[in-house]
């Protein structure tokens, strides 16, 4: 704690939030209501531009409480229409949010931490650490400044939780957030439109099938244990089969799309060869499923390289014959380094360049 008084920040919470906030000050559950649209769907943070409170309540919302998205540091537009914000945080930390235009819809990317603890191998975001969770509001925030920026005619239609950081090792923060994402008064997106992405929390798993629906992606990229463990160390934790009785557990409670989406960075001579992709058949063939394969992503001091592109195309095609859906994910934005796994949010520190050399000794245990 600072010492100085801070004031309460209405974004991020969720509709029952706020109704508890009001209900402390006698006031009716449809203030909140009104709340929600004024942040969300009109994106106005200026309590005396909100005409339909009192004034007497608008003066003590001014006095006790504040909307306070976080602030822009710097926006970068790729020439293929992508675009990247860096949004800057109190104390200095900074996230990466991207916005991916499609022409039948608009995919925002957004951060849940600042930095990751789970040190995924091939992941730039492993290289800066752990360094805070976000909150609700940043969270949110995130959403709220992308509206902002891109104005009436581009649209967010989904929204993925696959930028920097683990969602289900923050859920707490998450959750609040998800629901604005779901809210008919706030951004009102469909479950099925909302997805969060886990590198395999499997308790963080069970505990989202609580929350409202979202659609579940979760970072495969590898069809053993042996493997996995060495790319997503977090898989000595929760192996392959609990993660995907994770994944059954999931489905049945939530369904919002009847399926699990799989990742899979496709990493040149580590996971790419036509036996990963018959082992990876063999594993799923018992949970609904989609798999996403993701060309390997280059970034500053990486000794990995993506797979050739005919290689992913066999890959993909093994997966099709043997019946399952599989989709390349397309590499947008990777001339502004807003690709998967480019976003790091602050430049290089001594503690990024250390982490860059142990990647370097992993990739030749690996060898
Ligand atoms: N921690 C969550 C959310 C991050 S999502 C998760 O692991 O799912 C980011 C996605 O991009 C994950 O599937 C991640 O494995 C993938 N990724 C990370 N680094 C990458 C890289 N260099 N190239 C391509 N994909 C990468």
């Amino acid at each position: 704690m600072t010492g100085i008084a801070t004031k309460t920040n209405l974004l991020g919470q969720s509709r029952a939030q706020l109704e508890r906030f009001f209900a402390e000050w006698g006031e009716k559950p449809f203030r909140a209501r009104q709340m929600l649209q004024w942040i969300y769907q009109r994106g106005v943070v200026d309590f005396d531009a909100m005409t339909d409170l009192s004034r007497a309540l608008r003066e003590r919302l001014q006095a006790e409480t504040e909307i306070r998205p976080p602030g822009v540091m710097s926006e970068h537009r790729s020439i293929d229409g992508t675009v990247k914000w860096i949004m800057a945080l109190p104390g200095g930390s900074a996230v990466e949010t991207v916005y991916i235009p499609e022409p039948d819809r608009g995919t925002l990317c957004i951060s849940s931490q600042v930095g990751c603890m789970l040190n995924c191998t091939f992941c730039s975001t492993a290289t800066q650490g752990f360094n805070r969770n976000l909150d609700a509001a940043e969270i949110i925030g995130q959403v709220w400044r992308a509206t902002e920026a891109l104005g009436a005619e581009r649209r967010i239609t989904n929204i993925v939780l696959m930028g920097m950081g683990e969602p289900l090792l923050n859920l707490d923060q998450v959750r609040p957030a998800l629901e604005l994402m779901r809210d008919d008064l706030a951004y009102g997106l469909a479950a099925r439109r909302v997805t969060v992405s886990t590198a395999g929390v499997v308790p963080g798993i069970d505990a989202l099938a609580d929350g409202p629906g979202v659609a579940l992606a979760v970072s495969l990229h590898a069809p053993t244990d042996e493997l996995r463990s060495r790319l997503v160390p977090l898989n000595r934790k929760y192996p392959i089969d609990e993660l995907l009785a994770a994944c059954k557990r999931y489905l049945s409670e939530k369904r919002p799309k009847q399926s699990v989406t799989f990742e899979y960075t496709m990493i040149d001579g580590v996971n790419d060869a036509p036996e990963h992709a018959r082992k990876l058949l063999k594993v799923l063939a018992h949970v609904p499923s989609k798999i996403n394969l993701i060309p390997f992503n280059p970034f500053p001091g990486t000794p990995f390289e993506c797979s050739p592109m005919s290689r992913i195309q066999q890959f993909q095609e093994i997966l099709r014959a043997g019946g399952m859906i599989a989709t390349v994910r397309k590499t947008r934005g990777d001339d502004i380094d807003a690709a998967c796994g480019q976003l790091v949010g602050k430049v290089l520190s001594a503690g990024t360049r250390r982490a860059l050399v142990q990647q370097q000794l992993a990739r030749q245990a690996l060898a």
